[in-house]
């Protein structure tokens, strides 16, 4: 499995063309990526969907470095709220609505499709995302 660096998720064409700094404050760095991309191997390991977004290279795994992931829901959801994005799942949510880690899913396995959706992954059911 591959992991990708702090260095290649903040690094931007646009960025360097106009000379803007796009280092992450401590805020944004403390969010890692757990999981990236999934060949059909590990994902049947760790229990992916087999339409997994993961497998094609569209969709990561998020966890805060400070743990604290009630924060985290709430961020991510706001920081998604004005881009496209096909599916931000709050996964393996407690009964406080706590999620274990944030997906992030950035295009629908058929490459094209963006549906914007925001769903809770409770007890290995999908529901619309919970506060
Ligand atoms: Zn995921």
């Amino acid at each position: 499995m591959r992991y990708f660096t702090l260095q290649e998720c903040i690094n931007s064409d646009t960025a360097k063309a106009r000379g803007i700094d796009n280092t992450p404050g401590a805020e944004h760095e403390a969010h890692i990526i757990s999981s990236g991309y999934r060949g059909p191997e590990l994902n049947k390991a760790v229990g992916g969907s087999s339409t997994s977004a993961h497998c094609h290279g569209y969709a990561f795994d998020l966890v805060p470095t400070n743990g604290k992931m009630r924060e985290f829901k709430r961020f991510c959801r706001a920081f998604l709220a004005d881009k496209a994005f096909d599916q931000l799942i709050s996964e393996k949510e407690n009964d406080q609505g706590v999620p274990n880690w944030m997906h992030v899913g950035y295009k629908h396995p058929d490459g094209v499709r963006q549906r914007r959706q925001y769903l809770s992954m409770i007890g290995g059911k999908y529901y619309p995302m919970t506060n």
